[in-house]
């Protein structure tokens, strides 16, 4: 099964894709994770990606093709995948078809994730990440950063925030889905694959919703 998950920055697509991986078992391509292992590696070009994303802005849609591009080469993308955060602009959405029909990949569903732009902006700058773990905090629940992560056995993992989840930076990722990303709702929606999703609320009401859909 090969999905992809739309929307703007802290809607849930990765809530949603780890749901979604625990059903069935296929990987998530995030491209976001994957830059960021680029510049957790300290390389030249991790540096540089690092600069760009403490914008906001979009890195090269060559350099991000090429991670997606190895990644689904992969064996463990033979059975699906889910995309997430990939493609985020009309040019990344037609690479990206034309590597699908280059590998022989039929592409079943894109489930956007719409949820209103204040209720963004309060998640992402109130985000928490663990340093060890996929567990995501969030500091309306009173946590803070440097806090223990709440899972059992997590040790040594402690709360942490984004750089890119500062509040001016995150404007400006908004602003840059609305101008660049929100386009390609309509490339999907004309090829009858695009299910748009109400998001903002109970994380599992929403993935009841989308599990339906994709047992259907
Ligand atoms: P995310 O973790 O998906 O919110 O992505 C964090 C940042 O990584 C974005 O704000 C961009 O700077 C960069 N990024 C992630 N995915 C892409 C992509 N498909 N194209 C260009 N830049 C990306």
């Amino acid at each position: 099964m090969n999905i992809l998950f739309l929307g703007a920055p802290g809607c849930g697509k990765g809530t949603q894709s780890k749901i979604i991986i625990k059903e069935f078992g296929i990987p998530q391509i995030s491209t976001g994770d994957l830059l960021r292992e680029e510049i957790k590696g300290g390389s030249n070009l991790g540096k540089e990606i690092q600069d760009i994303m403490s914008t906001g802005k979009f890195v090269s849609d060559d350099l991000v093709l090429s991670l997606v591009s190895k990644k689904l080469g992969q064996d463990e993308c033979k059975e699906g995948f889910i995309l997430d955060g990939y493609p985020r602009n009309i040019s990344q959405a037609k690479s990206l078809d034309s590597l699908f029909i280059e590998k022989n990949i039929n592409l079943e569903y894109v489930f956007l994730i719409d949820v209103p732009f204040e209720t963004l902006i309060e998640r992402c700058t109130g985000r928490l990440l663990c340093t060890t773990c996929d567990y995501i905090g969030n500091m309306d629940r009173g946590e803070k950063v440097g806090d223990k992560c709440e899972r059992d056995n997590c040790e040594p993992g402690k709360l942490y925030q984004r750089e890119d989840d500062k509040a001016e930076t995150v404007k400006n990722r908004l602003n840059v889905y609305q101008e660049q990303t929100a386009p390609i709702i309509d490339f999907y929606a004309s090829k009858g694959i695009l299910h748009k999703m109400i998001g903002g609320n109970d994380p599992s009401i929403l993935s009841s919703k989308i599990l339906e859909i994709v047992k259907s």
